[in-house]
């Protein structure tokens, strides 16, 4: 068996990761709580924005944007506000989208051009 050590996103604690999860077992059993609250505010309130779910449950943004970028919550039940600094995707809120952070918090290597030049031809239409 392959476990994979990883930091959890949410606490910083280092976990064993048995299911692809960016979040500590205890964060994920805190998160599905939190996942149930933002879709009954957004049954409730289609089409609220990010910052406004967040203030009206008490879940951080930073998660609703990620189930947003996920697909774990419907696009179009949620407003898209602003748009990735980088790729121009719309997003719920901050200024880059999650692909952009995650190429932004990679270590630089310069075998790791690839990505770059995705986002560059993302930019063609
Ligand atoms: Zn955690
Ligand atoms: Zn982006």
């Amino acid at each position: 068996m392959l476990h994979n050590h990883k930091k959890c996103v949410s606490c910083g604690k280092m976990f064993l990761e048995i299911r692809k999860s960016d979040l500590c077992p205890e964060c994920l059993s805190k998160e599905a709580g939190s996942f149930q609250k933002v879709k009954d505010y957004l049954y409730d309130y289609p089409g609220s924005t990010a910052s406004d779910i967040a203030k009206f449950t008490g879940v951080a943004e930073t998660l609703i944007v990620k189930w947003y970028e996920d697909g774990r919550l419907e696009k179009s039940s949620i407003k898209a506000v602003a748009k990735c600094k980088i790729c121009g995707r719309p997003i719920t809120g901050g200024e880059v989208c999650k692909n952009c952070l995650d190429e932004m918090n990679k270590p630089m290597n310069k075998d790791e051009r690839k990505p770059q030049m995705y986002i560059a031809t993302k930019h063609e239409k």
